[in-house]
């Protein structure tokens, strides 16, 4: 429960609970994206690794996680065809690989999230901002 005093709050107070509830909101959609994308693929796929054929019950389900076969959090599609079931394990594999992989490349760049580091070209924009400038 919030209670509203008749007193205003001081500034910085307000400034702070603004930034929690921001901070809030922020975590609170990323883990229903999150758990959206789970959800469905736990309702099309098996609870299978797809790796290691490990089968999974409810009770230990929290260690069958969802990886992206394209490293793109962002492709979603609604047939799960982007989407594969992989225990803890094997997804840790996954991803070493694919790090291993985008380093053999020449651009092993690091970054937290490793499934969007092959998508992502930050300088992109700026290459053709400077290419547009010298013509
Ligand atoms: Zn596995
Ligand atoms: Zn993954």
């Amino acid at each position: 429960m919030v209670r509203y005093s008749k007193q205003p709050p001081r500034p910085e107070a307000e400034r702070a609970q603004r930034e929690q509830s921001l901070i809030a909101t922020a975590r609170k959609s990323a883990d229903t994206r999150a758990a959206g994308y789970r959800e469905r693929s736990l309702a099309i796929h098996p609870w299978v690794c797809a790796r290691c054929g490990r089968a999974f019950v409810r009770e230990n389900l929290s260690e069958l996680t969802v990886h992206h076969k394209d490293h793109n959090h962002d492709n979603n599609p609604e047939d799960g065809s982007n989407w594969e079931n992989l225990c803890l394990y094997c997804h840790d594999n996954e991803h070493a690989r694919h790090e291993e992989h985008l380093a053999a490349r020449g651009r092993g760049i690091a970054t937290e999230d490793g499934e969007s580091a092959s998508t992502y070209q930050p300088f992109a924009n700026l290459m053709a901002l400077l290419q547009r400038k010298n013509t």
